[in-house]
């Protein structure tokens, strides 16, 4: 068998893992056959979001939902206790936080470590560093071929997309990451706007901070919408909250979340507030800064629920359900499906309360001026915004697919291998392509976490093995 995976990113080296552990060796009655690994990026094994970076870019999850391999939530927290020098407890959550680029070399780690075992066991395996444009034979844009029986795309979420036609501009950032090298020009007390206040916002910053930034910082957005903050992780046996339970309804899911709530002898009552309830955004950072440790679980459940059981709770809603919750609601579930760590969660707060940082709820009109740009739109009485760099943390929409795939998932169309859905992805129609990720149609809104991509993986794994 020739396996073809194209994306060396978390989802790449969660597969490799999968396969090195399930597929069969030179001792086994079916023989090993091969596999070739692509990707044009220039650091393979980290995907967009793991490359080197300023050490204040922090991972964003407790060690034990980082574990690339599923049903092993622990193989993380092993490599990191044999990691020197140890890293300390983050004060709030009381487990290691580490920066980006060290839970790289913990994919490359795995990566190398799955490629070795895959060798030991028979198989042939080759990385190809460049980009997939074709299919059948798989083909890259420098001409390498490659006939493969599976195609598996880890192709991730791609990178942002110039809403404002910015690129080009002085003082204009694009692509935020790696912020070492996108902040390193940003005078100290440069006026900085950034576009968007989510989780890249927020390591935005984290980054200008570390770098000993002075200047005002303004996020706009919007819904002027902060994600939610982190509480202390609890030990989480789900009763009722397991894929064997999965309704078919929104209400279903809520019926479980109650039942689930009254294990704990809590009612849903806290919850249903923290959804509806309007509260201003750097009032609610405030509330929560202060509940990290609060016993009621409703949104660590809900968290875990959106993490380990979205995809197929996904598939099993009646569309009406899916575009209620994609267009009313997206962005509160974003806000509170990713909560920041609420280390960055204080560093937000304090600059708040300095006035060094300030939140516009806005759709502005962001055009260059005078050597930096004028933004025109934001609340009424705030008047003209100046800034002399604006940096994007808008990050592209769910199942988008990424500008270096483009060329792939169109020849996967015409080969007739996926369909491309009106609401975006890529719809599998063959059994000879998976896709593991964010840009799988069927997958909800919600950017999958370490963990639903393992899981995910492991799934893509054992199908094209027992095949
Ligand atoms: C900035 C950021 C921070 C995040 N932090 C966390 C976190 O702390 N915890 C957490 O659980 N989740 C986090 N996530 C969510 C999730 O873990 C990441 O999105 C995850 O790394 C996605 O991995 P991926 O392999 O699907 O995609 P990517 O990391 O985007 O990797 C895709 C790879 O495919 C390659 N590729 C694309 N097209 C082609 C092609 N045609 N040919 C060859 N190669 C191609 C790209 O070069 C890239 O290397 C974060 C996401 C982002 C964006």
């Amino acid at each position: 068998m020739e396996i073809g995976i194209i994306g060396t990113g978390a989802a790449g080296v969660s597969l490799l893992d999968a396969l090195s552990h399930l597929a069969p060796t030179s001792a086994s009655a079916a023989a090993p056959g091969g596999l070739t690994v692509f990707d044009g990026a220039p650091q393979p094994w980290r995907g967009r979001a793991y490359q080197s970076d300023l050490e204040a870019v922090l991972v964003n999850a407790p060690p034990v939902l980082m574990s690339i391999r599923h049903g092993d939530p622990e193989h993380y927290l092993r490599w990191l206790a044999e990691q020197e020098p140890r890293h300390p407890a983050d004060p709030w959550l009381g487990v290691p936080l580490v920066p980006r680029a060290v839970y790289g070399d913990y994919l490359e780690a795995t990566a190398h470590e799955a490629i070795a075992r895959l060798r030991r066991g028979g198989w042939r395996v080759e990385v190809v560093e460049d980009w997939v444009t074709g299919v059948a034979p798989l083909r890259t844009s420098g001409g390498t071929t490659r006939a493969v029986d599976h195609t598996v795309l880890g192709v991730g979420g791609g990178s942002p997309r110039d809403q404002f036609r910015l690129s080009g501009q002085p003082g204009f950032v694009l692509e935020p990451y790696p912020l070492a090298r996108t902040l390193a020009g940003v005078p100290a007390d440069a006026r900085v706007a950034v576009i968007g206040s989510g989780l890249t916002a927020v390591d935005i910053v984290a980054a200008l901070v570390a770098r000993g930034h002075a200047g005002p910082i303004t996020l706009l957005s919007r819904q002027g919408l902060l994600p939610d903050v982190q509480q202390r992780l609890t030990r989480l046996e789900l009763r009722h909250l397991t894929p064997e339970n999965l309704p078919g309804s929104f209400a279903g899911m809520v019926a479980l979340m109650e039942a689930e709530l009254a294990e704990h002898g809590q009612g849903i009552g806290p919850l249903v507030e923290e959804v509806t309830m309007p509260e201003h955004p750097v009032k609610r950072l405030e509330r929560q800064l202060a509940e990290v440790d609060a016993p009621y679980m409703g949104r660590r459940l809900l968290v875990a629920a959106v993490h380990m059981l979205g995809t197929p709770a996904w598939r099993r809603l009646p569309p009406d359900e899916r575009t209620m919750l994609r267009t009313t609601h997206l962005r509160t579930v974003t806000r509170m499906a990713s909560p920041m760590i609420p280390g960055n969660a204080d560093i937000l707060r304090q600059l708040f309360d300095s006035g060094q940082l300030g939140l516009q709820a806005a759709t502005p009109r962001i055009v260059p001026r005078g050597g930096g740009f004028r933004i025109r739109g934001l609340d009424e009485g705030a008047g003209d915004l100046v800034a002399d760099v604006v940096v994007n943390a808008v990050n592209p929409p769910a199942h988008a697919i990424p500008q270096d795939s483009v060329l792939l998932a169109d020849a996967l169309r015409v080969a007739g291998a996926v369909s491309l859905p009106a609401d975006g992805g890529l719809a599998v129609q063959s059994d000879d392509v998976h896709v593991v990720g964010a840009v799988a149609a069927d997958t909800s809104f919600v950017t999958p976490s370490v963990p639903a991509l393992a899981a995910q993986a492991q799934a893509v794994a054992a199908r094209i093995l027992s095949g």
